[in-house]
């Protein structure tokens, strides 16, 4: 054969991947707000986390921003929108306080896990949120409640050294992106130590974690590579990578465009992995995969392991706004 023959790679696509209904709903959001009430729109934080998602909402008139108050005193009519990670109760607060007018991407998933925290302090139990310290899930998770009244656990090691104020009151929830079987594992521990710890009426771990969770540990067995497209402050596509690597792919990467893959350390493999976190748009999964062919004799099988259909209404104001393509 000529050594410009390609070799054979078999690619194993993961279905679910990439956007869940609540990335899609977020973005949506700021689509529909633009149109609404034109630029600039601006956005706490990254609405979700992805680079490709946030410059392209920026070149249509979208301005983000860390805090409130860096939207200029002139611009206070047009909207600020809160990402769908969600955000503390001091955020619309302090937006009410400032005359904004506010619209809040915050995924109903998570809305549903502020709900039960909330819920467990009303019933006088001590909250303990089983997520990531510093990620702006858990930022605006623990600010739904008083300074003081909720306890982070990251690790099993957190349940184990974890000493509370009264054993036989607590309520957990978690965040909504965490590994399914890392927090099986601490919330075990956590059972273990207080067998009256309550848990949230419902999963908090969300339905699009769960699903891609699944598919990656039935597509990983066997890879000589597997590829998360994702970020690097994503968290569920951070999971992905660890859960692949789990599930027996020999390597695994996350990676955000198809242009930060390195061939040399790449080099010959036989089958690929290959899923998207909830955050990362199909058009860059469609991209690794050309990129791929590029390079290799690659034939596509897929690892279906669910359907969604989930959709998630955008804010009332926004409703009757038409979604055309542009
Ligand atoms: Fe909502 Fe889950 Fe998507 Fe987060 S990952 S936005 S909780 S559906």
């Amino acid at each position: 054969s000529s050594i410009l023959e390609k070799s054979p790679l078999k690619i194993r696509l993961c279905g679910p991947r990439g956007f869940c209904a609540g990335v899609d709903r977020a973005i949506q959001i700021v689509v529909l707000a633009l149109k609404e009430y034109g630029a600039p729109v601006y956005v706490r934080h990254e609405i979700v986390h992805n680079r490709y998602v946030v410059e392209g909402l920026e070149a249509k008139g979208a301005i983000f921003v860390e805090e409130l108050d860096e939207i200029p005193v002139e611009h206070r009519k047009q909207p600020v929108v809160f990402s769908a990670h969600g955000v503390p109760k001091s955020v619309p607060e302090d937006a009410e306080a400032r005359n904004l007018f506010y619209l809040d991407a915050t995924c109903p998933l998570v809305s549903k896990v502020h709900k039960q925290a909330m819920r467990h302090q009303r019933l006088g139990r001590h909250v303990v949120l089983i997520g990531h310290a510093g990620h702006p899930e858990v930022i605006g998770t623990m600010g739904q409640l008083p300074p003081g009244t909720v306890s982070l656990i990251d690790t099993i090691a957190d349940a184990e050294a974890y000493v509370p104020e009264d054993p036989d009151n607590l309520g957990y929830v978690t965040q909504t992106t965490l590994s399914v079987d890392d927090t099986a594992g601490v919330i075990a521990k956590l059972q273990e130590r207080f067998p009256n710890l309550t848990a949230p009426s419902a999963d908090s771990i969300c339905y699009a974690t769960t699903n891609r969770q699944e598919a990656v540990k039935e597509a990983a067995p066997g890879c000589d590579l597997f590829i998360v497209v994702g970020a690097p402050n994503s968290s569920n596509s951070k999971r992905l990578v660890e859960v692949a690597l789990r599930a027996g792919a020999k390597r695994s990467l996350l990676v955000q465009r198809a242009s930060e893959l390195n061939w040399d350390e790449i080099g010959r493999i036989g089958t690929l992995g290959l899923s998207a976190g909830a955050s990362a748009p199909e058009v860059i999964v469609d991209e690794i995969i050309a990129a791929f062919k590029d390079r290799f004799d690659a034939e596509i099988e897929l690892a279906i392991t669910a359907e969604e259909t989930e959709n998630f209404l955008v804010n009332r104001e926004l409703r009757n706004v038409p979604l055309t393509v542009d």
